[in-house]
């Protein structure tokens, strides 16, 4: 993949896997904003270089680049990355190593990161790729916050567990801290708030 020294917008797309979803409708509505936003972004990144008398001016997918989790369970992560093919826009994926929230020590190397081969050498374990652990959700989810320049959370609405999508929470009597009221909350929530106090410019679409 050629993303390298191109300076091109780093753009997260995140939300909710499949299952969340209710109706075709809703998950066409949320395929139509993911491309919109790229469509938008090939534009306006490229604005300084417009000829406005060129009236067949065409989006530059190529300044641009999307960076995503691929959830193994479908949703956003999925249609982001079938959109993007579709335009020809790069791809920076950081798919979770094991599905579960936490890092997990690697039983392959011990937590050491390497094995040994014939005469005692060191390799990079093949499992882990020499980091000891596999990557949960968590971690996953704090690389994409920190290599973004800009991140959207596209969420179904009345999808918080934590308060039914109701976006209030009815012990403390006050909005839902989770979703901060919108009823709507993923893993992919917890992305965009964690990218937020990272200072990062963040979107949240609720559909
Ligand atoms: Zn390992
Ligand atoms: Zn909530």
């Amino acid at each position: 993949m050629k993303t390298q020294c191109k300076n091109q917008l780093r753009i997260a797309i995140v939300g909710a896997e499949e299952k969340k979803w209710k109706s075709e409708e809703q998950k066409t509505k949320a395929k139509n904003v993911i491309k919109t936003l790229l469509v938008k972004h090939a534009f306006t990144e490229t604005i300084s270089d417009l000829d406005i008398s060129n009236t067949s001016m065409e989006p530059d997918y190529s300044t641009i680049v999307l960076i995503t989790g691929a959830c193994p369970k479908g949703g956003v992560d999925e249609w982001s990355i079938v959109i993007a093919k579709e335009l020809g826009v790069d791809r920076i994926v950081y798919p979770p190593e094991i599905f579960q929230w936490n890092n997990e020590r690697c039983c392959v190397c011990m937590g050491k990161g390497n094995i040994p081969g014939e005469g005692g050498t060191l390799y990079p374990c093949p499992s882990c790729k020499g980091k000891g652990y596999l990557r949960g959700y968590r971690e996953r989810n704090m690389l994409i916050a920190e290599n973004c320049d800009i991140l959207y959370d596209i969420e179904p609405r009345k999808s918080c567990r934590y308060c039914n999508g109701t976006g209030w929470n009815n012990d403390l009597m006050k909005p839902c801290s989770k979703c901060e009221g919108d009823g709507a909350y993923s893993g992919g929530t917890w992305t965009y708030k964690y990218a937020r106090k990272l200072g990062k410019e963040v979107h949240k679409v609720v559909i």
